[in-house]
């Protein structure tokens, strides 16, 4: 601690100095001066802790020595020492800021020290309670002081801001003064519960300023207890505003339940709706409906005038659903053109449908965006609680259902959900929708079976077979969709897929030295009548410059007996490129043999169907064996199909039949592993 001492008379300095240097409980580093102007230099140059004043010096006297050190530092502590012990000096010096009168001839050592002592302490309390003074002022948190009864006698400038009400009508008032109607009796209650027990509460208040306008605060309330006794003496509140984050939570809220294109509800919020309409429907008794709405045809929309018509479009319809729904209801974007709607208090089925009826009229009206003209309907699926299938889960999803039927029934209408539309319905309904998807998702998968050739023993040929590679179905059997794609007229483009593949297939063989195999492709009833079929086939050997003779269309009877003259015509450009065409499934339709000579045919494939029961079924084994003999009277190759065993093989191999082909053999596999099959067995055939 450094002292300065301002002290003329030379064996009392010298006293004061021994009296420090006795100390025990601290160290001191002292300075003196002998004249007061000394000592005030020394002030400005050199920073101390405290002063020991003698009043009467060379230069200044009594009060005024005093005066004249206090204004150079006002807040530097200064003990006075004095040879006379003045009563009222001492109380006009106390009052004008010194800390401590000391007579000379009084001074011990304890005397000293404590004043010293005492002198310090008050000061860093002094600087303490400044600085706490500051930060009470300066913060931006508001700050509210109350007493124990929560009569306000402290607020800060931060909370005068914030609240609009200035320090005046916050004293003596309560805390109640920014209270809004946010909250329950409840609320307060439990919030003096636990700062009572626990001496502090924090959380958020919605208070309200002085223009009525209420505000989120988070707010920390402590309870402090009296120095005395400890019963509470004050509370203390500190409110940090927080209007702008509960006001970007909100907007993240509003962001996390809302569709930004149309800014109506989400699927999310939607399905939170539905819950509570639910409960709602079941503790009034009135019924809900939730309807599925799809709009049709929007992806020719989209696809001919571009996504930002269809954005303006799909805002548009967003739009006029709005206006034929009740204020209670919701209405909610599940994605792309799907909406979904919510109507609660029905009463009777038929008001639905009044609602229904409102929006197909309502939608089909013309459309003006971007410049254009624009039509455009919806399909509706109704399904309502309680009704046939009351499983809450299952409300959407079987309103769905009925839109699928609605859209079936030929669009623009609403149906309502019912059991005969079942499950499995829907699941055919279902994989139209994913099918339509497969082609642009990549999900096809052409896998090659082989054909032997039975006198020399190789592969010479194979039979191009689709999959379709479902995300979650796995493998699909062509059985279960060449349908569906035939009804939809998706076998146009998924056919001249599998042609292309295949062409590129046969390509990549031959450019890897492989003998040239015979390729098998499938054509469906659609695909043979296409127009542009001749142009399709041959675009795609040219592209990848395919000998003709090595693609072999498989086509079934009944495709070939449905317009005979068309088919032969057909056949007949179809040879003129050079192709081979086969007859599939051969005996199975129902078809003159009489038509087989009017038709170009190369190869006969026997029906797996007659080769299952080979040799011991005589009725097949007879068949077998005559369509085997009548290719070869009319030149035909003839390929046994599904051969499982040794013995199927046996029997086929001893009508002489050409070629075969089945599990015995290999069953369906990918380009990759006939490849190495291919490898392995011109390793071992006959080449
Ligand atoms: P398909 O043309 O008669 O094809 C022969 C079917 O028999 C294939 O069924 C094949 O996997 C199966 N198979 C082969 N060997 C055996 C065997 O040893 N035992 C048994 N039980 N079955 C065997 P897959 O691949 O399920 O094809 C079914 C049908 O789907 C085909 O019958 C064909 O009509 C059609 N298909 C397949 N791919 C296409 C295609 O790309 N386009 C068209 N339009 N139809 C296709
Ligand atoms: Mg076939
Ligand atoms: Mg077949």
């Amino acid at each position: 601690m450094k002292i300065l001492l301002i002290e003329d008379h030379k064996p009392d300095a010298v006293l004061l100095r021994e009296l420090l240097m006795e100390d025990t409980w601290g160290s001191f580093y002292l300075v003196h001066a002998e004249r007061l102007e000394e000592g005030v230099a020394l002030l400005k140059q050199e920073h101390f802790d405290l002063v020991l004043l003698d009043l009467s010096l060379p230069d200044a006297f009594g009060h005024d020595t005093f005066g004249r050190l206090h204004q150079q530092a006002p807040n530097l502590p200064i003990i006075v020492l004095t040879g006379i012990d003045d009563e009222d000096l001492a109380i006009k010096l106390a009052q004008a800021g010194a800390q401590d009168y000391l007579v000379k001839n009084d001074l011990n050592n304890g005397i000293l020290h404590r004043s010293i002592h005492y002198a310090i302490e008050r000061k860093r309390a002094e600087e303490k309670l400044r600085l706490a003074a500051t930060v009470f002022e300066s913060t931006l948190e508001g700050i509210l002081i109350t007493d124990a009864k929560t009569n306000i006698i402290s607020v800060n400038q931060a909370l005068c801001s914030i609240t609009g009400y200035c320090v005046e009508e916050f004293i003596e008032s309560t805390p109640n003064l920014i209270k809004s109607e946010r909250h329950s009796h409840v609320f307060f209650r439990q919030l003096w519960d636990i700062l009572n027990k626990t001496g502090q509460w924090r959380g958020e208040i919605w208070n309200r300023r002085k223009n009525g306008e209420t505000f989120p605060a988070w707010v920390n309330i402590s309870a402090v207890p009296s120095s005395a006794t400890s019963n509470i003496s004050h509370y203390v509140a500190v409110f940090t505003e927080i209007t702008e984050l509960k006001l970007s939570e909100e907007r993240l809220n509003y962001l996390a339940h809302h569709d930004p294109l149309t800014g109506l509800p989400n699927r999310l919020l939607f399905h939170d709706r539905l819950e509570q309409a639910v409960l709602q429907a079941q503790r009034s008794k009135h019924m809900i409906a939730v309807m599925f709405l799809d709009l049709d045809r929007f992806k020719a929309i989209n696809d001919t005038l571009g996504h930002v018509i269809g954005d303006e479009l799909l805002v548009a319809v967003a739009e006029r659903l709005k206006h034929c729904a009740r204020e209670t209801d919701t209405i909610a974007r599940l994605g792309g053109d799907e909406f979904a709607v919510i109507i609660t208090r029905i009463i009777h089925e038929e008001d639905v449908e009044q609602v229904a009826q409102k929006i197909i009229q309502t939608l089909s009206s013309v459309y003006s965006v971007g410049g254009y003209e624009v039509f455009i309907t919806a399909s509706i699926g109704i399904n309502l609680y309680p009704g046939i299938d009351n499983d809450r889960g299952k409300l959407l999803e079987n309103a769905d259902v009925a839109m699928y039927h609605a859209k079936q029934f030929g669009r623009n209408n609403y149906k309502f959900y019912s059991t005969d539309m079942n499950a499995v319905a829907f699941e055919r309904l279902m994989l139209e929708t994913n099918l339509r998807r497969a082609l642009e998702r990549q999900e096809f998968r052409l896998y090659y079976q082989p054909q032997i050739d039975m006198q020399s023993g190789i592969v010479n040929g194979v039979e191009a077979l689709i999959r379709w590679q479902h995300p979650e179905l796995g493998l699909v059997s062509p059985l279960e969709f060449i349908p569906l794609l035939e009804e939809t007229g998706l076998i146009l483009p998924v056919g001249e897929w599998v042609i292309r593949t295949a062409c590129k297939q046969i390509r990549e063989w031959l450019d890897a030295g492989f003998p040239s195999l015979i390729m098998a492709v499938n054509l469906s009833g659609r695909q043979f009548r296409q127009p542009n079929l001749i142009e399709m086939i041959e675009q795609a050997l040219h592209e990848f410059n395919i000998p003709p003779a090595q693609l072999e269309l498989e086509l079934t009877e009944s495709v070939m007996m449905d317009n005979l003259e068309e088919t032969a015509e057909t056949l007949k450009k179809l040879k003129l490129l050079g192709l081979k065409i086969a007859i599939d499934d051969f005996g199975t339709g129902v078809s003159s043999l009489g038509y087989l000579k009017h038709f170009p045919v190369d190869t006969l494939k026997i029906s797996h169907d007659f080769v299952l029961n080979l040799p011991a079924d005589s009725a097949d084994a007879s068949i077998a064996s005559a369509v085997i003999s009548l290719a070869r009277n009319m030149q035909l190759s003839s390929v046994a199909e599904g051969v499982e065993n040794q013995r199927q093989m046996d029997f086929l191999r001893s009508q002489d039949c050409e070629r075969m082909q089945g599990f015995l053999f290999s069953r369906p596999i990918p380009a990759e592993q006939m490849t190495s099959l291919l490898t392995s067995w011109q390793g071992m055939g006959g080449k």
